[in-house]
């Protein structure tokens, strides 16, 4: 089983009208840093806030008629695009999530007619529910990474990517589960091979990273992070989006909860635009200086924009914000 560049023209066409052509904007301050192209890919422009309901209108359009309904884990976004896909073929939609997952994203979801589970603290407990609930009551489960409908859903940015910009060098994705960055690396490839592809992950909790550095899957601990969608594990038994980001991304990069924050910042500040933490991963490993150096138009996709904003107005004027244990301490924009 795998996922080639057919399957993501399929999955272009699936989704067409519901779930595509997000604007592509150059950040004048980001160029100006970097003295090349910076694009951001603008998912946040999405009917949900955010790029999981191309995987997700992928994978709910392609369930044949008489399904009962679907379910599916989630950190929040692909909870929200499964409920919204499910909605619009009037299909029964259950949304398993853990108590990390911030309430904005849990009222979003409810908000779209979808049934909510909340069960333990991390994703794997919310998997768990949502496989007992495939048996139960004979749903359909809808992984939020590994599943080659829902990546070659997230893999139509990369078409429209290089579409947009063919001189595109080196793409920036932000990574979790890694459907995103498999997709998007399997599309980008494809058409331009010597295109870098580098995925960015936040440093506390890097599961893609662990894994690839161990050979399989392993787990990591899951602990609250401002980018709170790149969270939990890539399952130990994983069998797709794993071995396809070993093989086709150029590099992984860790950000740090300070480096998240001030991205964010410098999105709301220079470009005026409001992003989730695990949007901006992209623009934070430029700004702290630890991508590698190349040559040509840089692009990230910004993800998401599904934040907790009493949150986000408190990062953006400064102040503390608590993870979990950790204390990010605030710092005003320009300071
Ligand atoms: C899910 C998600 C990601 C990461 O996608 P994966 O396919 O899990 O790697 C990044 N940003 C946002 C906003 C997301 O919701």
């Amino acid at each position: 089983m795998t996922v080639t560049l057919a399957d993501i023209y399929s999955a272009a066409h699936a989704i067409a009208g519901v779930a595509d052509h997000t604007p592509l904007v150059p950040s004048p301050y980001m160029s100006a840093r970097i003295g090349r192209d910076f694009l951001l890919k603008l998912e946040t422009c999405q009917p949900i806030g955010a790029f999981k309901l191309r995987g997700a209108m992928n994978a709910v359009m392609a369930q044949p008629e008489g399904t009962t309904g679907v379910t599916c884990c989630s950190t929040g976004n692909h909870g929200r695009g499964v409920a919204y896909a499910a909605a619009r073929r009037g299909m029964r939609a259950v949304i398993c999530m853990s108590e990390l997952v911030p309430r904005a994203k849990v009222d979003g979801i409810r908000a779209l007619g979808a049934e909510v589970r909340i069960s333990g603290r991390s994703q794997d407990d919310a998997l768990a529910e949502s496989q007992r609930l495939c048996a139960a009551e004979g749903l359909v489960e809808i992984s939020p990474f590994d599943d080659p409908l829902v990546i070659a859903g997230q893999g139509t940015i990369g078409l429209e990517l290089l579409a947009a910009r063919p001189d595109i060098s080196t793409l920036l994705v932000p990574l979790s589960g890694g459907g995103l960055a498999a997709g998007v690396a399997v599309a980008a490839k494809a058409i331009k091979p010597d295109i870098e592809v580098i995925g960015i992950t936040m440093a506390r909790g890097a599961a893609m990273q662990a894994s690839i550095a161990a050979g399989k899957p392993v787990e990591v601990q899951e602990v609250p992070s401002l980018a709170d969608s790149l969270g939990g594990g890539i399952g130990l038994a994983n069998k797709l989006s794993f071995p396809l980001c070993r093989a086709l991304l150029d590099g992984i990069v860790l950000v740090s909860e300070e480096e998240i924050r001030d991205a964010m910042q410098v999105l709301f500040h220079e470009d005026r635009m409001v992003a989730e933490g695990a949007s901006v991963v992209g623009l934070a490993a430029v700004l702290a200086g630890t991508l590698p150096p190349a040559q040509g138009p840089v692009a990230t996709i910004v993800t998401g924009r599904n934040l907790d904003m009493a949150q986000f107005a408190r990062i953006m004027t400064g102040q503390d914000v608590q993870l979990g244990d950790y204390l990010l301490k605030g710092k005003s924009y320009g300071a």
